[in-house]
């Protein structure tokens, strides 16, 4: 057999979301996709999501017919969208006259641990795919699901595709990324709240973290911070539209940054308030662990110091409004263990972020932030800081209001004249040791 030698070929890793494959139009326009990459000889592995609403759907089956799905089971549910649009578009793939060959999680080498549900990645043994790439095979990988350590089907978690997409890359050693979805990029602020917001060029990884943490649902924070650690490219992209999306790249292959890069916002917030705390050591650490032991991710946490006498304190958290009830049944107990005097919650909250890695050098965007805030008569319940973030807890129906205008005040619309832009087009400068080049 004459091989072609691996080294020689670009090996590029495309992934397609969920609304990139949700009909059969969309699925054969991904597929031209694929081969036409395939036809400027470039090895292609595809990873695709479930069509459209299937996960979705998938778990409100699971639901219809048990209150508290066996996770083990569930995985063996949800894995199963993933496996229908890669074996589709390996039809339409082989139709169009190449060779393609879908795959699993398992059969693809993805190996997690045993945490059903939210399975982290612990290896990829991509073998079995570049072999298939030496033969000349197109590639198909079910995206969101590998396999656990006691060969058991698991699944990543939600948008878990993207972490699949970015783990194949650094297991391949691949020249690029591109993350394939229904906008065009990452976007200074989200463009259904904000009329003129701006497509990002270039995110650094440590602003983009911010940015899917925060918020921003375009990138999945798992697949960013995999990224990250593999300093693995990514382009976020349009399935729709030609031209280039957005580039998420280390931090020394972006040009000289803004001091801020983008608004992000969430409106599923809740609040938990623990009054008449014991002031004593240990205490904090106690309440967070409860809430650890739940799975609750606690976002932001506030102390108040006791107003002397009574030695007590008051404690807010902030948690996914999902996390909710989780939250309230773990902390009950502690009311009698710690004599804790009420328990609090408020449903409604929000959160406004400001990211931008221009913000670490440069003082005052905090006070700024937070008078725009109250000129435009949004209380702030809760504020906390990273070096390039400043995120404020506010009520849920500020949120839209607060976007826009963070927006305007920082000039962060698609008319303000940017350093980058004046250089003529939104391509991103990408040092050439990189590897990383353009699509
Ligand atoms: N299908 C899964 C979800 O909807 C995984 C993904 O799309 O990345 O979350
Ligand atoms: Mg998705």
């Amino acid at each position: 057999m004459n091989r072609p030698q691996a080294p020689e070929l670009e090996t590029v890793v495309m992934k397609f979301g969920g609304t990139s494959v949700a009909d059969a139009d969309r699925m054969k326009r991904a597929a031209g996709r694929i081969v036409q990459a395939a036809e400027e000889g470039i090895r292609v592995v595809a990873v695709l999501s479930a069509r459209g609403k299937t996960t979705d759907d998938l778990l409100a089956m699971a639901h219809e017919v048990s209150h508290r799905p066996d996770p083990r089971e569930m995985d063996m549910l949800l894995s199963t969208g993933e496996r229908i649009s890669c074996a589709l578009a390996a039809m339409v793939i082989n139709d169009l006259g190449h060779e393609a060959i879908s795959l699993t999680g398992s059969q693809a080498g993805i190996v997690t641990d045993t945490s059903h549900t939210k399975a982290r990645i612990l290896d990829v043994r991509a073998d079995r795919i570049r072999d298939a790439l030496d033969d000349g095979k197109i590639v198909l990988v079910a995206g969101f699901q590998g396999v656990s350590t006691a060969a058991d089907v698991t699944t990543l978690g939600r948008g878990g595709s993207d972490t699949t997409a970015v783990a194949l890359a650094a297991a391949l050693g691949a020249d690029r990324c591109e993350i394939y979805t229904d906008v065009s990029g990452v976007f200074s602020a989200d463009p259904r709240i904000v009329a003129d917001a701006r497509k990002l060029a270039v995110v650094s990884f440590e602003e983009m973290l911010e940015m899917s943490a925060s918020g921003a649902g375009v990138l999945q924070l798992r697949a960013v911070e995999y990224a990250r650690n593999h300093a693995i490219p990514i382009h976020c992209r349009s399935s729709f539209e030609d031209g280039p999306g957005t580039f998420v790249v280390d931090e020394h292959t972006t040009m000289e940054r803004p001091l801020v890069t983008a608004v992000t916002h969430s409106t599923d917030e809740a609040r938990i308030t623990l009054t008449g705390l014991p002031d004593r050591p240990g205490i904090a650490g106690r309440v967070l662990t409860v809430l650890a032991k739940a799975t609750v991710n606690v976002d932001m946490i506030i102390q108040n110091e006791p107003h002397s006498e009574g030695h007590r304190a008051d404690m807010s958290v902030t948690v996914p409004r999902s996390d909710l009830p989780a939250a309230i049944e773990a902390l009950t107990p502690l009311k009698a263990e710690l004599g804790v005097g009420e328990i609090a919650t408020d449903r409604a909250m929000g959160k406004v972020s400001l990211v931008g890695a221009g913000m670490r050098s440069h003082p005052g965007v905090a006070a700024k932030a937070l008078t725009v805030l109250g000129d435009a008569d949004v209380n702030i319940e809760m504020i906390s800081t990273s070096p390039i973030k400043i995120s404020c807890v506010i009520r849920e129906e500020h949120v839209k209001n607060a976007v826009r205008e963070l927006h305007t005040a920082f000039d962060l619309g698609a008319d303000a004249v940017r350093r980058e832009d004046v250089a003529g087009d939104h391509r991103p400068v990408v040092e050439p040791d990189s590897g990383d080049g353009d699509a």
